[in-house]
């Protein structure tokens, strides 16, 4: 594999608009100047590495994921610590996590190496993009599609590897604030064999209907529950839950193949573990939970996930009942401050997590 090339933006964005748009970044919403994209065919493999100028992508009408969405993505962030250097966070748990989920959906993977290049090149030409306010970062987003004209089903032949990045102020706004949670009981996110495991669009797509009522219920996000066992839950749309005991234990559902590992879930479960709760991962239904938080023994209910780090969990809306609410407690905050802290260069980096970008 040759060097990445590089193209330069023909009208970079100027620097005042930069800063202008990083005063209320959003999410989501604004690109930066330029995407690293490598090319994949059956015959030659990965081909052909470069960062580009960003724009609207040429793809024929018949490009199956446009069809059957073979299509697989990771979510990661770019913080700019304080003497202005720039870190990403555990980038080959992504590199890895990306190559897991394209093997289930049968694309090809992509060296760990190559993954993480991709960021450092993209994130070299528009490190002007790292927002430095609290809670803010460049997202960035790499993502492998079929791109190949054809509607046979079977796995494409030409495939398409990109990173975009977008600067991304605090995801659900401000503070820690408790959110509402709506408890899916006409839909599930993922059922055994299926691609629950994977970071795909399509377990996306498939959430969004039950995601509109959450909504329309006052909610928002939605939990899912696991289609096998009675009540025993599994994640929200994009995010893990943890639950907090009052004797030091940290409950989350295990992984048995329908829930996505995040990689905010095992760095919690270890910063946990660090601070000697004991962490149980295992089966936890919603009756459990509901008397826990009635009899005083869970404590705290929490979600995490690279958007938004972490979230409390106040109320759980099951139909016409609510379930117990509780506030930011105690260990979800001194959590979530030390998962920052790394990320942001403020609390020793001692699990080696951190890699450096520019
Ligand atoms: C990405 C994702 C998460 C969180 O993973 P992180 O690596 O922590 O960002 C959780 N659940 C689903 C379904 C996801 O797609």
């Amino acid at each position: 594999m040759t060097a990445f090339s590089y193209t330069e933006h023909p009208s970079p964005t100027a620097l005042e608009q930069i800063a202008e748009i990083l005063k209320d970044p959003g999410f989501g919403t604004n690109f930066t100047d330029h995407t690293a994209v490598i090319d994949w065919t059956l015959q030659d493999g990965w081909t052909n590495p470069r960062v580009e100028p960003y724009g609207p992508i040429s793809l024929d009408p018949a490009a199956s994921v446009l069809h059957y969405a073979q299509e697989v993505f990771e979510g990661m962030k770019a913080y700019r610590h304080a003497d202005g250097s720039i870190y990403t966070f555990r980038p080959e748990a992504n590199a890895a996590r990306m190559n897991t989920s394209a093997r289930r959906l049968a694309l090809p993977e992509l060296d760990e190496q190559l993954f993480i290049e991709s960021l450092e090149q993209l994130v070299a030409v528009d490190k002007a993009w790292v927002p430095s306010g609290d809670g803010e970062a460049l997202y960035l987003r790499p993502f492998m599609f079929a791109s190949e004209a054809f509607l046979g089903v079977r796995p494409a032949h030409e495939v398409s590897y990109r990173v975009i990045a977008s600067p991304a102020g605090n995801y659900f706004g401000g503070e820690l604030k408790p959110v509402r949670i709506w408890v899916s009981r006409d839909y599930v996110r993922a059922a055994p064999g299926g691609t629950g495991a994977a970071k795909t669009g399509g377990n996306y797509a498939g959430s969004l209907v039950a995601q509109q009522q959450a909504a329309d219920n006052g909610c928002q996000q939605v939990l899912f529950l696991d289609p096998l066992h009675e009540n025993a839950i599994e994640e929200l749309g994009g995010m893990n839950v943890f639950l907090v005991t009052n004797d030091g234990r940290l409950l989350t559902p295990e992984l048995t193949g329908t829930i996505l590992e995040g990689i905010t879930r095992s760095s919690v479960i270890q910063l946990a573990k660090d601070r000697g709760l004991k962490v149980e991962e295992r089966r936890i239904t919603l009756d459990e939970w509901d008397r826990g938080v009635s009899d005083g023994t869970i404590t705290e209910v929490f979600a995490c996930g690279t958007a938004a780090v972490i979230t409390p969990i106040g109320e759980l809306v099951d139909g016409d009942k609510s379930i117990a609410s509780t506030g930011t407690g105690e260990v979800t905050q001194a959590i979530r401050d030390e998962l920052l802290g790394i990320q942001t260069g403020t609390v020793e980096d001692r699990h080696g997590w951190l890699h450096k970008l520019g």
